[in-house]
């Protein structure tokens, strides 16, 4: 009898996501804050490869040391869902080649979870729609509805209400991490409302429908920069060196510590990636990732 040759391995990109705004409007009944963000991805990916197992585990490989490889690890996490939901009897192995800075503000941990979902929806034939995928995420964490789908998308609630909308004109996008990693739970209670800034995210959004790359540095807004910035000051000086190298729109990504600037000309980029190299551990220049997944 003939065996039927079907795809066990499976490889999958995670792409990293910027804030271009990040306004908290509440906190809510059950904890969290209420939200409204405009997401982007950019091309710093994590890459995942999944492999089918026969016996029933979960396996996570990853080299990097900050990084659990047991059920504390958002991948697994959503194998695990998918497993428990699906009621699929196999196992699947998980490497992870970690590109995205870990406790950033980069959405790391949350987009490998999402690549987790797409890449197992293939290998298990599960057949169900990114908005299917996007739904399941938000069970795993605020940011992974968004992490499935890509693009560029308002995210409303507690992050998980997405509504896309087109996308920014390409740029370069400059990244700068500090050596501390950020606990993003620790960032929301020392936020204060009263003492929240807000971001005009009609005008963000306004700006990128018009393609206005001005406009959109002009409106680049977090409420949680401040708060952060008093728990770690080391973020305010890449901030003014890249303000300093003439980046024309500079921000705090999420609960960072992570910081970016948007830059029109490569040119200028580099220059802006030579002035951080001194004194920040980890720098990137990137693009905006235009289209979703
Ligand atoms: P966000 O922007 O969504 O707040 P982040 O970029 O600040 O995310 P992550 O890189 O996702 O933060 O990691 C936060 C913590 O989550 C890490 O300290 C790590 O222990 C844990 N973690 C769980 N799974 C992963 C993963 N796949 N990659 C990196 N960290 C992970």
């Amino acid at each position: 009898m003939g065996r039927v040759n079907v795809m066990r391995t499976i490889s999958v990109k995670a792409p990293a996501k910027i804030n271009l705004t990040l306004d908290v409007l509440g906190k809510r009944p059950d904890g969290y804050h209420e939200v409204e963000m405009v997401m982007t991805t950019v091309d710093l990916a994590d890459r995942l490869e999944l492999t089918i197992l026969e016996s029933d585990e979960i396996r996570i490989q990853s080299e990097h040391a900050y990084v659990p490889n047991d059920h504390r690890n958002l991948a697994y996490r959503a194998a695990e869902l998918l497993r428990e939901r699906f009621n699929i009897q196999q196992g699947v192995e998980i490497v992870l080649d970690k590109q995205i800075p870990v406790a950033a503000g980069l959405a790391g941990g949350s987009s490998d979870a999402a690549a987790t979902l797409r890449g197992m929806n293939e290998l298990f034939s599960l057949n169900l729609s990114l908005e299917e995928l996007a739904e399941l995420g938000a069970e795993i964490g605020s940011d992974v509805s968004f992490c499935v789908i890509g693009g560029t998308a308002i995210a409303r609630g507690r992050g998980e209400q997405l509504e896309m909308i087109p996308s920014p004109p390409p740029c370069y996008v400059v990244l700068g991490k500090p050596k501390i990693g950020v606990s993003t739970a620790d960032v929301y209670r020392a936020v204060r409302m009263e003492e929240v800034h807000h971001p005009d995210t009609d005008a963000m959004v306004e700006a990128i429908r018009q393609k206005d790359f001005h406009g959109i540095c002009e409106h680049l807004g977090n409420s949680l920069e401040s708060v952060t910035l008093k728990l770690h000051p080391e973020v305010k000086q890449i901030k003014e060196t890249m303000r300093h190298c003439g980046a024309e729109g500079v921000l705090m990504s999420g609960s960072g510590p992570t910081v970016f600037a948007l830059i029109e000309h490569e040119q200028k980029a580099h220059r802006i990636y030579n002035g951080l190299k001194g004194f920040c551990p980890e720098v990137f220049v990137v693009r905006i990732l235009g289209k979703r997944h």
